[in-house]
């Protein structure tokens, strides 16, 4: 029998759908199918291929509360979360339409003619998609791919196929031409490798584990092949005790805790200075003990479960007896749930504070002064976000610029915005997502002579 994806709704545990599984072969077949339509998609007139994104985004504005809906189904996400992620997707497709026309080389200065450069696309690009944010990170990679001229074939996560589907579904009644934008459910170990490993496929945009962006990057070396990598992260979110400790406080819970916590810029490693401790934690236990856990309909409910068991057993792994634990509260019964969970007194060397937990799980670490503090916020190898909370600027502006990490948010906890980058340093990836050169990623640049003086 023929390989299937079992797609659970992680509320109640319910089978939601059964999804073939993508096969080697018909990696093949939608890399034959993608190459032709890239061609012609590549010679249509930018303006068209503009109106065309426009208009993909429009239809998906269309049906927000629809793809919502399915996200809450799939994958748990809390439906306030869930329609966010829709219109995110929707506006990742404009700002992508809009940068088609302005997607110009240049005129470099060289004697004895003209020397132009072109950008032009890749060709298909794989993008391989993960399970936290299913829509989004999907869009992040194929809109600006599209844009600039290439073609896409997306592998959702196995757990998540649902709204990828979807996606593609509303692509082609948008009017983006057939096998533009494919979409291919399977397993990462089968079409996802497939996906790496074919020589067809120009580029692959990953999202998921440091542990298999990796082996994905070692695989991609085979040909150079492109590559965008979106992987894990611990972060910091950095109090100083000259900081306003009530709204750093108030802030903090959700700011772990957004998504479950099944999200790489969690911020999920606490620093508090030394003199500010106790009181901070005073304002910090309560605000996480009564964040509202529950039924991802409820439009009241800040955090859903976490996506599968296999995610609530790491989870549990991690959070041993012997920690010392503030904890919030999460249903029983059927449904992959866990509490939301501040654990103390750890050593910072220790795999809760340096390993990626994704999961509802944040350490509170003291600190020293300004320079311990950064010594502690790097002492990991991720580098992907991170946050600080004070009221002196020379120290804000110190502090950002010490951090080793892609996105960093003074006295707020913001992260990804579609029109500024995103992306991580050291093991936390490779390339830049969104903001205003997007679209230059799936680009090669060529470089033209053409002489005046034969
Ligand atoms: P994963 O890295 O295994 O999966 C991400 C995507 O890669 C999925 O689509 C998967 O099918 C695919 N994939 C898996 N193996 C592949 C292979 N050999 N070749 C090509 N594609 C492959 O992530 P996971 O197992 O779902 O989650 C494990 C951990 O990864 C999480 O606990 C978390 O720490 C981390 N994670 C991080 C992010 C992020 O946004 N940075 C997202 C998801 C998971």
């Amino acid at each position: 029998m023929s390989d299937a994806l079992e797609v659970l709704n992680p509320a109640t545990e319910e089978l939601v759908a059964v999804v073939p599984a993508a096969t080697r072969d018909d990696v093949d077949a939608a890399v034959v199918r993608a190459t032709a339509a890239q061609r012609a998609w590549a010679a249509a007139a930018p303006a068209d291929r503009a109106r065309l994104l426009r208009r993909f985004a429009a239809v998906i504005d269309g049906h927000i509360e629809e793809l919502a809906l399915l996200e809450v189904r799939e994958a748990g996400h809390t439906i306030g979360n869930a329609r966010w992620e829709a219109g995110n997707v929707r506006d990742v497709l404009d700002f992508a339409a809009g940068g088609v026309e302005r997607l110009s080389g240049r005129q470099i200065p060289v004697a004895g003619g003209i020397d132009v450069t072109f950008l032009e696309p890749l060709g298909v690009i794989g993008v391989i998609a993960p399970w936290n944010f299913p829509m989004p990170i999907a869009a992040w990679g194929l809109a600006p791919a599209l844009a600039a001229g290439n073609a896409v074939i997306l592998k959702p996560a196995e757990t998540t196929p649902l709204t990828a589907l979807r996606l593609a579904e509303l692509a082609l009644e948008a009017g983006l031409p057939e096998h533009l934008f494919q979409v291919l459910p399977g397993r990462g170990e089968v079409a996802g490798d497939a996906l790496v490993e074919h020589p067809g496929v120009a580029k692959i945009v990953f999202t998921g584990s440091t542990r298999i962006g990796k082996r994905i990057m070692a695989k991609c070396a085979d040909r150079v092949k492109r590559l965008t990598l979106e992987l894990g992260g611990k972060n910091p979110n950095i109090v100083f005790a000259d900081a306003d400790l009530e709204a750093a406080a108030a802030s903090a819970p959700m700011s772990f805790l957004d998504n479950t916590g099944q999200d790489c810029c969690a911020r999920t490693r606490i620093l508090v200075q030394r003199s500010a401790y106790d009181r901070f934690m005073e304002l910090l236990a309560p605000a996480v003990e009564k964040v509202v856990v529950g039924d991802p309909y409820d439009e009241n409910t800040q955090l859903g479960p976490l996506i599968s068991r296999v995610q609530l057993d790491r989870v549990r792994s991690y959070v041993t007896d012997d920690l010392t634990v503030v904890r919030g509260t999460a249903p029983e019964g059927p449904g992959f749930w866990y509490p939301p969970t501040l654990v103390t007194g750890v050593d910072p060397t220790a795999a809760i504070a340096t390993e990626e937990v994704f999961g509802p799980v944040a350490v509170v670490l003291p600190f020293e002064d300004e320079e311990d503090a950064v010594r502690l916020a790097n002492a990991t190898d991720y580098g992907l976000a991170g946050s600080l909370w004070t009221r002196d600027v020379g120290r804000a502006l110190r502090v950002s610029r010490a951090v080793a990490a892609g996105n960093l948010s003074v006295n707020s906890h913001s992260s990804v915005r579609y029109w500024t980058p995103f992306g991580g340093y050291k093991q936390s990836g490779l390339g830049r997502e969104l903001g205003p050169d997007s679209l230059t990623a799936f680009t090669e640049t060529k470089n033209v002579f053409i002489s005046t003086e034969a």
